[in-house]
């Protein structure tokens, strides 16, 4: 995902020296703050991730009810055209860097329905930073999904 601000241009943090980006990556890495767009069945693998078994917490992973503290956005379950628009409000109040996660088969390509005149793939209106597969993907999937963000933001510029 682009680092750059909202209106397109380097942000304050891209100028900072690489050690000091990286520094800031690390810290990002292990704070990864979701808001979640939960619409579909997949909803109940994706609740367990912070129950007490997956327990996400431990990771730093915090479910935000707020988009203007969170940096990643996270969709799970059928996504129908309506509903992408309130989705692209929430994202665009999100402060950079901030990153998507797709999670199941409806929200990465319509999944079981691919012929449906209402729902879209994410995909098609903001980039994708991880797509977790499966219908539904299982909480183990998921975690793993985390997992590769980290790696993903701890990789960045
Ligand atoms: S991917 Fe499968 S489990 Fe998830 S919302 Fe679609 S139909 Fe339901």
């Amino acid at each position: 995902m682009s680092r750059e601000s909202f209106e397109g241009k380097p942000g304050l943090l891209d100028k900072l020296p690489k050690p000091v980006k990286k520094m800031f990556n690390w810290f990002r890495s292990y704070s990864i703050w979701p808001v979640h767009f939960v619409t579909g069945c997949c909803s109940p693998e994706y609740m367990q991730l912070f129950g007490p078994r997956y327990d996400l917490e431990r990771w730093g992973v915090l479910p935000m009810g707020s988009t203007r503290q969170s940096d990643t956005l996270i969709f799970v379950g059928n996504v129908s055209r309506k509903m992408m628009l309130r989705a692209m409000t929430l994202y665009e109040q999100m402060p950079e860097p901030k990153y998507v996660v797709v999670v199941g088969a409806c929200a990465t390509s319509k999944g079981p329905f691919p012929e449906s005149y209402s729902l879209v793939r994410v995909k098609d209106y903001m980039d994708v930073d991880v797509y977790i597969a499966g219908c539904p993907p299982k909480p183990e999937a998921q975690a793993y999904g985390i997992l590769q963000l980290r790696k993903k933001i701890l990789e960045g510029e």
